[in-house]
């Protein structure tokens, strides 16, 4: 596994507000791209990455709200219900934060990292995480939606801070057993 280069706004607009493309063949490049972005969201301490970020134009995103590592392609958003203000982030503009809108509920479909068919129920967190990734895909960044009077710097303490919690977070799954229902 390998930690990537992340695109960052402004300097690499260009990928960042592309359009990304179908994923056409789950491949074994997939796998390792899905591998390289997981633990490059890790290394960020970053709970979403989205293919753009690293500067590949495809309609996948890495996530892990804190039940392990799971990816999803070529997401679609099939029911949306619901609203709620959250803040976010994203490692694209780091330590800029903001209040973003979002629909409070979601089903999505897509493929999940061993490119099996899934139909996943999100709500609160997860939700908002999916489709913060999802506008990536399509070159949108949260700071488009951002209530504009909300968004702000994290200082140094504090972009630390959240660093130093992702990380607890990481260490945390990492160090309990492994569950896998399949
Ligand atoms: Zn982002």
């Amino acid at each position: 596994m390998a930690v990537l280069k992340i695109a960052k706004f402004p300097e690499d607009e260009k990928i960042l507000r592309d359009r990304c493309k179908p994923v056409v063949r789950m491949t074994n490049r997939t796998r390792a791209l899905i591998d390289d972005m997981i633990e490059t969201m890790y290394e960020a301490a970053g709970v979403g990455l989205a293919a753009p970020q690293v500067f590949v134009n495809q309609r996948l995103f890495v996530y892990d709200v804190g039940d392990g590592p799971d990816a999803l392609i070529n997401p679609e958003i099939i029911q949306a219900e619901g609203e709620e203000l959250g803040t976010e982030g994203c490692l694209s503009i780091p330590r800029l934060q903001g209040d973003v809108l979002r629909s409070a509920r979601l089903v999505v479909t897509g493929l999940n990292m061993r490119g099996r068919p899934v139909r996943i129920e999100a709500e609160e967190y997860l939700a908002r995480v999916f489709q913060h990734e999802i506008d990536h895909l399509n070159g949108v960044l949260f700071t488009d939606k951002a209530v504009e009077s909300s968004l702000h710097w994290l200082t140094d303490d504090e972009d630390a801070e959240r660093k130093t919690e992702g990380r607890k977070r990481i260490r945390r799954r990492k160090a309990a057993p492994s569950v896998d229902a399949e």
